[in-house]
């Protein structure tokens, strides 16, 4: 009898001491609720960027000309590859079409041939690069650029991906949409009078 009172004891013991620890832990859980919010950041942010591209982003698949890399420098110049597909600028003020005002004709694009802006679409913005307020409908594609530790919308040919350069609003100019495509003269080809609709002229 009496073994099994110190069985029951040394059974009961941790038991009943068992319900006074969940009094100890909140010391010890502390660290484990604290730590709860810093996956919770990363994992907010992430939600926000993802909602930020599908706003301003087409579609992250492919563009339809998927060339490769080899496939590029192989068709482009070197200065065209760096800007169209390595996100590069030319310098302001350089460009064959930063002074160029043409009453019509179309600028494609230098690495696909898409037509991407109508002459009627450029402006002078004394920016040094050309601008232009609208684009042909679809022919542009806008992506969140977060390089240089700044929010800036880039814009890319919707055809083949290449780098055209940013477009910024409510810089107010007086132009119908008040934003301004700010592009690259090397990532566009002109032509004259060959729009969709303007072949009639031509
Ligand atoms: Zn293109």
């Amino acid at each position: 009898m009496y073994l099994l009172k110190i069985f029951l004891r040394a059974v009961a013991l941790p038991l009943t001491r068992f319900p006074a620890r969940p009094q100890l832990p909140p010391a010890l859980q502390a660290p484990k609720t604290a730590l709860k919010p810093v996956p919770a950041i990363p994992f907010l942010s992430s939600f926000f960027s993802l909602r930020a591209n599908s706003e301003s982003q087409a579609e992250m698949a492919p563009p339809p000309d998927n060339r490769s890399e080899d496939e590029w420098r192989a068709v482009l110049s070197p200065e065209q590859f760096r800007i169209l597909r390595q996100k590069g600028t030319e310098r302001p003020g350089t460009g064959e079409y930063d002074s160029h005002y043409p009453p019509e004709g179309v600028y494609s694009c230098a690495g696909c041939n898409a037509p991407l802006y109508k002459a009627t679409h450029k402006f002078k913005s004394g920016c040094g690069w050309p601008a232009y307020f609208d684009s042909i409908p679809g022919a542009v594609t806008r992506h969140v650029d977060n390089s240089f530790g700044m929010e800036r919308t880039e814009i890319t040919c919707t055809n083949c991906g290449g780098h055209l350069g940013h477009v910024f609003k409510g810089e107010g100019f007086p132009t119908p949409t008040d934003e301004r495509h700010c592009v690259n003269s090397i990532s566009l080809k002109f032509t004259e009078g060959v729009a969709e609709g303007a072949k009639a002229k031509a």
